[in-house]
C-alpha cells in the first residue's frame, strides 16, 4: 500500500504510543526516511509531546498546553493544505 503524509500524520500519535501494528508501522518508518515534512512534523510533535508531559509537573499557566496543541494542530493543517489562503 502507498502511505501518504496526510495518513502519517493521523498515526502520528499512535506511532509515539507505539500502538500501531508492525505492518503499518514498517510503512511509516519507511516513508518517514523519505519524507522530509513527516519526519519533521513527528520530531515537533514529539517535541511538544515532551513539553506538554512536563507541563503536568510544573503547573504551567490554564491553557499553556491547549494553546500549544492548537499551534501544532495548525502547523499540520497548513502543511496538508500549502496552498491556504493566509489572509
Ligand atoms: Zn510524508
Amino acid at each position: 500500500m502507498t502511505l501518504e503524509c496526510k495518513h502519517v500524520w493521523g498515526r502520528i500519535s499512535e506511532y509515539l504510543d507505539q500502538q500501531l501494528d508492525p505492518k503499518l508501522l514498517a510503512d511509516i518508518e519507511k516513508h518517514l526516511e523519505n519524507c522530509e515534512v513527516c519526519s519533521a512534523i513527528l520530531d515537533s510533535t514529539r517535541n511538544i509531546l515532551v513539553l506538554t508531559a512536563d507541563s503536568r509537573t510544573f503547573e504551567l499557566p490554564v491553557g499553556y498546553s491547549e494553546r500549544l496543541h492548537a499551534r501544532l494542530e495548525k502547523a499540520i493543517r497548513e502543511s496538508a493544505n500549502p496552498k491556504n489562503d493566509s489572509a
